[in-house]
């Protein structure tokens, strides 16, 4: 979208106006967004919305650009590099934005590469290079490079997230680094422009002329005259990232730049984290798909022998099978074993209680040799005191399950609730392997004294660990950062360690490279900077003349930052609590002392780190995987959320047209609610958003049409046959769209005159009911109700068949009408009316649930409203004693069939030949509700259910319906779900939700079926 021009961007909005730049006036945001939008194809964002969306990084920092460019193509970057130039606005580039020192913020334009300018170039498989684009993601990337047998092997974490670009910016490094080096090991060229415009093509010194050789021969220069302040400054481990890589001409890394030893002048730019030219490609050296893996987990009995086996463990890997040796804490350990999902995995990797665990990766060609690394592994930790200590994984499975429990140790970690956060700014110092248990023994002491404490992972294999210490930015955590970045620095030089080891310098370490170094290479720094760079017009203030990190006016959180009050709708308040840093305990619900009653403090649990920002395995977030855009995306929404709530977008707050925009293509799948690793639950906060606005500004025809169905649908179901001429009569299709929104293009719910409610009398009473042996309350939504009555009477059918006595759930006191979750209501942010049916619900199931009879339903965004919203609506432990009851009916069955109840039903089900195709509902994803699907079918006999890896089908209750979002609709179902039911045509299609079966018909003509009717079928 491209911005009014002029638009308003004055330092009293940015809040964090730090340096000159911000200055910048009125009319020359305007002169660059209306350059930028007439001579590019690019996308110009300077709303301060889209400005705010970009202020920060997965950083503690907030720095306000001037405006937002999105290039369409690398020529666009270019011709936006002319203009800034031309207007002297600083360019700030920017991938993911996933760094954790804030490179990616500053008050200029930002340039997003990630978004069009990420194409592959060229692939050599011979020469195993590839070049690319600075905007590919690296798993992307890997991807296609998976039918050649290679990779690239700089597997960071963020492998999801990270583009190449941003990686050559930050010298990025992965887990298995020890192997394979980091980025300044795997580049071997790059074009980039300089400041003036000019393009250059960086590689061999030996090779280059013109200005490049001009350049290279400086550096040089200064390198030789710096000589010995480089032998006796630069820190000698493979792991630093801090400055410009001045010793490409005098190595002091563990590891050579290159594998013949010349100097390659990319090198130079790699680390340089965007300061010295803009890259335009990147050459990169690929290495062999590790053909085979095995995994040996050490246990520990005390954290200080972990780490001191740290240095012998390596030496194991002189032949190059190494590739990862990874700490998890018995503070992580403990935390995965709270987890149901991942505690057998932890317990199968541990012996007793071990204090730490080192995970140790071989990989390679010969299997039995990896094997063979395994056994002396056992033999070395014997000889260091440890006989037995060693839980062998060889097989992929295990191994692949025990590191996404590493991954989500980190995750529940970054969970905590309250202002005190984990603040990465000394996370990734890196010390020799033999003084990694003294360094990290003294810098715990130093967490103690300072009333925190960390939590250890990551790479121990390189004496690069991850800690981050619990901090209160909007208290004192400033100051105690400082103090606490000032003692671990201490320790670093002791231990002749790097500073920066990973995750680079930007506004957090730009300050220790002077004291890494020293003046003379610093100001040498200076000179490359300007040499590259005379118009300082390349982020400014990085690397060379930086802030101090503690400059509390570059914070996200600084102590003025101050929440509007705010009632929300909904009970927010276990989110509205503090914690203790030491301990990690926190207080009650509702003592946190957040102005918006919980809802603040829930949105500022994004950390910003970008893991939304996906488009593997998982559902979140299907917006962003469609539109690949900033504001639809989770962080995103997040970060609107929170300067909305803020004051930082104005007035309006939760209520304001930015918000609503934000909003406008989420569609409350409630996939971030289990994929973020903070829990970050946008369906819900959507809720609060909606409602705002609709207090503020009203609510649409539209709206109440949808949100009203539940109440309208008795009475309309007895005109089926006029309503169903929509759907048959383009006039009147088109008339819809016109009047109320609904694609014309789209079929709507058929209605009919006969359906379950008014079919007569079924299911037992209440008072049969309570008399059973084996009750069941079956609740029947409106959808299935009155749309597709047969699903019920399915369920109806099967649960009796399995030896149920079934009550159909309904109103107390019967006036005709059946009972609703509210949904529609709650979609449409009409949170009184939702409450209203809520209430209703619980009048009527909550005394059958207190006795512990189970409540079973068929539409999952409908019954598992029982276990989500309804609990936050306010009724107290009633609503807990319904949600504990509440079950789908597949998760109902499941249960049963594994308590062995079901063994009759298992006999009365005929054989099931051919393939299955399984669709999981979003809903039914959020709630680990999808395994019980596969286990149900799995009861028929010959069923082989497959589960059909897939996002939001795109419908999402009448999103898909509405014309404005007709095309994005299809769009998200065409992401996965109908290119895989098409590539089935034989298959059965089971798909629970409404709105998914009614996707998978419009879009690739199948009738998918609800679990219930396939099982009634198989009666
Ligand atoms: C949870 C988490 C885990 C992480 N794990 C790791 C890890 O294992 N290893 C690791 O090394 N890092 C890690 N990081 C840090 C970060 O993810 C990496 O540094 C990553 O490579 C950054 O990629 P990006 O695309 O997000 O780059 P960005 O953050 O967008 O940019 C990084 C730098 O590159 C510059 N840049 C981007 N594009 C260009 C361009 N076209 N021209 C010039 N400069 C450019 C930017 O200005 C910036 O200075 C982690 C971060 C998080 C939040
Ligand atoms: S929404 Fe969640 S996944 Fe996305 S950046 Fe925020 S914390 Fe990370
Ligand atoms: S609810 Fe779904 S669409 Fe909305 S932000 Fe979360 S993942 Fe994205």
């Amino acid at each position: 979208m491209n911005a009014r021009i002029p638009i308003a961007v004055g330092p009293a909005r940015s809040g964090s106006a730090y340096d000159s730049v911000a200055r910048a006036s009125n009319e020359v945001a305007g002169r660059l967004a209306q350059r930028l939008a007439s001579e590019t194809r690019g996308e110009v964002l300077f709303s301060a919305a889209d400005r705010g969306r970009y202020a920060t990084d997965a950083s503690i920092y907030q720095v306000t650009p001037i405006g937002v460019f999105v290039p369409k193509t690398a020529e666009d970057a270019r011709i936006a590099l002319d203009i800034c130039r031309d207007l002297h606005v600083p360019v700030v580039p920017r991938g993911g934005g996933t760094s954790q020192c804030g490179q990616t913020v500053g008050a200029g334009l930002v340039i997003d590469f990630s978004k069009h300018v990420r194409q592959v170039l060229e692939v050599d498989a011979e020469k195993r290079t590839a070049t690319v684009e600075p905007g590919i993601v690296l798993d992307h990337l890997n991807a296609q490079l998976k039918k050649t047998g290679l990779w690239y092997p700089v597997d960071v974490s963020t492998a999801a997230q990270a583009t190449l670009g941003g990686m050559a910016g930050n010298n990025s490094c992965g887990s298995r680094s020890i192997a394979y080096g980091n980025m300044v090991h795997n580049v071997l060229g790059a074009e980039a422009w300089t400041s003036d415009g000019e393009l250059h093509r960086f590689g061999r010194f030996d090779e280059a002329s013109g200005a490049v050789r001009a350049f290279g021969e400086r550096v040089r220069e200064l390198a030789w005259t710096l000589r010995p302040e480089i032998e006796s400054r630069w820190p000698k481990v493979l792991r630093r990232v801090a400055g410009y890589n001045l010793d490409i001409f005098h190595n002091q890394n563990e590891r050579p730049y290159t594998a013949d030893g010349s100097v390659n002048l990319a090198h130079l730019l790699v680390g340089s984290e965007g300061t010295l030219a803009l890259t335009r490609s990147l050459q990169l050296r690929l290495s062999e798909l590790p053909r085979a893996k095995v995994l040996g987990v050490v246990n520990f009995p005390t954290f200080y022998k972990a780490m001191d086996s740290a240095q012998h463990i390596v030496k194991l890997g002189g032949d190059g099978t190494l590739t990862a040796v990874e700490l998890v804490d018995r503070t992580m350990i403990e935390l995965s074993l709270q987890n149901p999902a991942f505690a057998p995995t932890v317990r199968s990797a541990l012996i007793g209680q071990p204090d730490a665990v080192l995970l140790v990766e071989f990989a390679g060609s010969d299997r039995a040799a990896l094997l063979r690394k395994l056994t002396q592994l056992e033999e070395l930790m014997g000889d260091l005191g440890l006989p037995g200590s060693v839980v062998l994984m060889p097989d992929e499975g295990p191994q692949k399950a025990l590191w996404e429990v590493r991954k989500a140790g980190l995750n529940i970690m970054m969970s905590l609730k309250g202002d005190g956060k984990p603040v990465s700014f000394i996370e990734d110092c890196a010390v020799p392997l033999e003084s990694l248990a003294e360094y990290t023994d003294a810098l715990t002491q130093v967490f103690r004294k300072h009333g925190t404490k960390g939590t250890w992972y990551a790479h121990a294999s390189v004496g690069t660990l991850h800690v981050r210490p619990i901090l209160d930015m909007r208290r004192n955590g400033a100051p105690a950062m400082r103090a606490i970045a000032e003692e671990a620095s201490a320790l670093v030089r002791k231990y002749k360690g790097a500073y920066s080891g990973e995750h680079g310098d930007g506004l957090c370490r730009g300050e220790w490279i002077r004291w890494q170094f020293g003046p003379a290479i610093d100001a040498a720094f200076g000179e490359i900077k300007r040499m590259f760079d005379p118009l300082d017009l390349l982020s400014p203030q990085r690397i060379v003349n930086p802030p101090r990190m503690d400059d509390t006016r570059l914070m996200r959180f600084p102590p003025s930052y101050r929440v509007i009050p705010l009632q929300p709708a909904l009970d927010w308040s276990a989110w509205d609590v503090q914690n203790d840093p030491a301990t990690e305990r926190v207080t009650a619900p509702g003592t946190g002392g957040d102005p918006a009653r919980g809802l603040a403090k829930a949105v500022e649990m994004c950390n910003n780190n970008g893991h939304c920002r996906k488009f593997d395995a998982g559902t979140m977030c299907p917006s962003y995987r469609v539109t690949r855009d900033e504001q639809h995306l989770t962080r995103g929404r997040a970060n609107t959320l929170r300067l909305a709530l803020s004051g930082q977008l104005g007035a309006d707050g939760l209520a304001s047209e930015e918000v609503r925009a934000a909003f406008d293509l989420c569609v409350s799948c409630k996939g971030c609610k289990r994929d973020c690793p903070t829990g970050v639950d946008m369906a819900r906060m959507k809720i609060e958003a909606r409602h705002e606005h609709g207090r503020f500004r009203g609510w649409s025809l539209q709206d109440r049409l949808i949100a009203k169905l539940p109440d309208y649908a008795a009475m309309a179901s007895r005109f089926a046959g006029l309503l169903n001429l929509r759907n048959r009569s383009p006039l009147l299709a088109m008339l819809g769209e016109k009047l109320l929104g609904l694609s014309a293009q789209r079929s709507l719910p058929t209605w009919h005159s006969r359906h379950f409610f008014n079919g007569g009398a079924r299911g037992a009473t209440r008072e049969q009911l309570l008399a059973a042996a084996r009750p069941v309350v079956l609740f029947v939504d409106t959808f299935n109700g009155f749309f597709e009555s047969g699903n019920a009477q399915a369920a109806l059918t099967v649960l009796e068949a399995a030896g149920y006595t079934v009550h159909v759930a309904s109103k107390e006191g019967a006036d005709g009408k059946h009972l609703c979750c509210g949904r529609t209501y709650l979609a449409s942010g009409m949170v009184d009316q939702a409450k209203a049916k809520a209430a209703e619900l619980l009048d009527a199931l909550h005394p059958l649930a207190a006795r512990g009879i189970p409540v079973v339903g068929l539409e999952p965004s409908c019954l598992l409203s029982f276990r989500d919203e309804l609990v936050t609506m306010g009724f107290g432990d009633r609503a807990q004693v319904l949600a504990q009851q509440s079950l789908l009916l597949e998760e109902f069955l499941a249960r049963e069939a594994s308590a062995g109840r079901l063994d009759a039903l298992k006999q009365r089900l005929k054989p099931l030949a051919g393939p299955l195709l399984v669709h999981g509902h979003c809903h039914q994803k959020a709630f680990g509700a999808v395994t019980p699907v596969l286990e149900v079918l799995k009861l028929i006999p010959g069923a082989q259910p497959q589960l059909i890896e897939s996002s939001c089908c795109g419908m999402a209750g009448s999103f898909g319906y509405e014309a404005s979002h007709h095309a994005i609709s299809l769009q998200m179902a065409e992401l996965s779900l109908l290119p895989a039911v098409r590539s089935a045509p034989d298959a059965i299609v089971v798909a629970d939700g409404t709105s998914c079966r009614h996707q998978i018909q419009d879009g690739a003509q199948r009738q998918a079926v609800h679990a219930a009717v396939l099982l009634a079928r198989q009666l």
